[in-house]
C-alpha cells in the first residue's frame, strides 16, 4: 500500500489537493484508494488510482437519482482489490455539470464533475452570435465553474482594431468573465490559456467547429487519441487499452473532455443565467415591483436602461430569451411549475386581450 505522501505525489496531477485528502480520511481508514474517475461505461467505470487506472464496478454507487451517478471527475473510494472491485462511495461534488432535458430534480443527467474552468470556445471564423455564447456562459456559471470565453482562430481576423472591437463585444455579454483570443495555428494567446486551465481542471464547451478538439491538442502538446489509448495496468496486472476522458495536462491542470458534455443541448440554468445578465439583476434591483418583467411596468429600472442606452437591447431581448427558455425546460417535468407558468400566461394572455379591446374601443 502506498503512503500518504507517495498518494499525494501520484495524483496531484490529477486534481488531488489536501482539502480531497482531508476528506478522504475516512475511506483511508477501511483501507480503501482514492482515486479519479476517468470514465464511466456501462456500470464500470476506470479510476486513475496512485497505483495506476483500475477497472471498478459502480453497482453500490448507482442509486435510482441519475445525479447520484459516478462520473468522470469524481473522486471516488474504490476496493483495493476483489472480482469484482467496487467502488464504495465518492467525496462530495464541487462543481458539477448537469444536462436536464427536463428538471434537475427528475431526470437530469451529470456529465462531469469537479470542473473549475469551463472554457467556452467561439470561433472568430463565423460572425459572432452573442446570444449563442451567452447560453454556453449560463450552463458555465450553473454548473458552479469559472467560465472562461476563448475568441478561437484569431488569425482569421488580421486586423487588431477589428479583433479589439469583437473583444468587447463579447466581453459586454460575459461580466465577469476573462476573455482570450488564440490562434492555435499560429500559437499565439496559448501561453494565457495553459497558465489559466494550469490550475484545476477544465473543460472544453462550445459549437461544433469552434475548434476545441484543436485546443485540447494544443494544451495536451500531442495528439489526444494517443494519450487517450494510453495503456494502462489493470488490478491484475494485465495491459488493457482504455480511452480516457480526464487527461492531465503537461503544463499542469486537467481536462475532462466527454462526448456529452461537448454536445450541449438544453439545460436547467436558471443561476447560470442570472450571472451572465448580472447587470440586468443588478438593474432590477432598482425596479419598483419586485416581480417586475422589465416589460413595461411602470418604474422598471432595466428598461430605463435601454432607453438611455446604458443597456442595449440586444442584451435584454436575449435575457428574455433565456429565462423563458429556462422556464419552459423547468417547466416539461415540473408539474407545479408548469402549472404556475399556465397560470401565468393566462394571466398575461387575458391582460393582453384587456389591453388590446382597450386599444380597439379607444380607436374607435
Ligand atoms: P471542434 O469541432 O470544436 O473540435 O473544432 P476543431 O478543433 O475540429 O476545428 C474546426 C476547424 O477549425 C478545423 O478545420 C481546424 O483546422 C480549424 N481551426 C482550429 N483552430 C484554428 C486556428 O487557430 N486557426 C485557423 N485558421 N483554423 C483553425
Ligand atoms: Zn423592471
Amino acid at each position: 500500500m502506498s503512503s500518504t505522501s507517495e498518494v499525494f505525489a501520484a495524483l496531484a496531477p490529477y486534481g488531488w489537493d489536501q482539502a480531497w485528502a482531508d476528506q478522504f480520511t475516512p475511506h483511508a481508514a477501511e483501507g480503501l484508494l482514492p482515486g479519479r474517475v476517468v470514465r464511466v461505461d456501462r456500470g464500470q467505470c476506470d479510476v486513475i488510482t496512485a497505483g495506476g487506472v483500475l477497472r471498478a464496478d459502480t453497482a453500490f454507487v448507482t442509486p435510482h437519482d441519475p445525479l447520484r451517478v459516478v462520473c468522470t471527475g469524481d473522486w471516488v473510494a474504490v476496493e483495493p482489490g476483489g472480482n469484482p472491485r467496487y467502488v464504495r462511495s465518492y467525496l462530495p461534488r464541487r462543481t458539477a455539470f448537469v444536462r436536464s432535458t427536463s428538471s434537475k430534480r427528475s431526470e437530469g443527467q451529470i456529465l462531469a464533475a469537479n470542473v473549475d474552468h469551463a472554457v467556452v470556445a467561439v470561433s472568430l471564423a463565423v460572425e459572432l452570435d452573442l446570444g449563442r455564447v451567452e447560453r454556453f456562459l449560463a450552463l458555465a456559471w450553473e454548473s458552479g465553474a469559472q467560465p472562461v470565453v476563448v475568441l478561437s482562430k484569431a488569425d482569421l481576423v488580421p486586423d487588431p482594431e477589428t479583433l479589439a472591437h469583437l473583444v468587447r463585444d463579447v466581453e459586454t455579454a460575459a461580466p465577469g468573465v476573462p476573455v482570450l483570443t488564440v490562434s492555435a495555428l499560429r500559437g499565439e494567446g496559448l501561453d494565457t490559456l495553459v497558465a489559466l486551465v494550469g490550475a484545476g481542471t477544465s473543460v472544453l464547451l462550445g459549437q461544433s467547429g469552434a475548434g476545441k478538439s484543436t485546443l485540447a491538442n494544443a494544451l495536451l502538446g500531442e495528439d489526444v487519441m494517443d494519450v487517450r489509448a494510453a495503456r494502462d495496468v489493470d488490478g491484475k496486472g494485465r495491459h488493457t487499452t482504455t480511452t480516457r476522458n480526464l487527461l492531465a495536462l503537461p503544463g499542469g491542470g486537467v481536462l475532462i473532455d466527454t462526448p456529452g458534455l461537448r454536445g450541449v443541448g438544453l439545460w436547467d440554468a436558471e443561476t447560470g443565467v442570472g450571472q451572465v445578465f448580472a447587470e440586468i439583476e443588478e438593474l432590477a434591483q432598482e425596479c419598483r415591483f419586485h416581480d417586475c418583467a422589465h416589460d413595461s411596468e411602470p418604474g422598471c429600472a432595466v428598461t430605463a436602461a435601454v432607453e438611455t442606452g446604458r443597456l442595449p437591447v440586444r442584451r435584454l431581448e436575449s435575457y428574455r430569451k433565456l429565462v423563458r427558455e429556462n422556464q419552459w425546460i423547468v417547466a416539461k417535468t415540473d408539474a407545479r411549475a408548469r402549472a404556475e407558468l399556465r397560470r401565468d400566461w393566462k394571466r398575461k394572455g387575458a391582460e393582453g386581450r384587456a389591453a388590446m379591446q382597450a386599444k380597439r374601443g379607444h380607436l374607435r
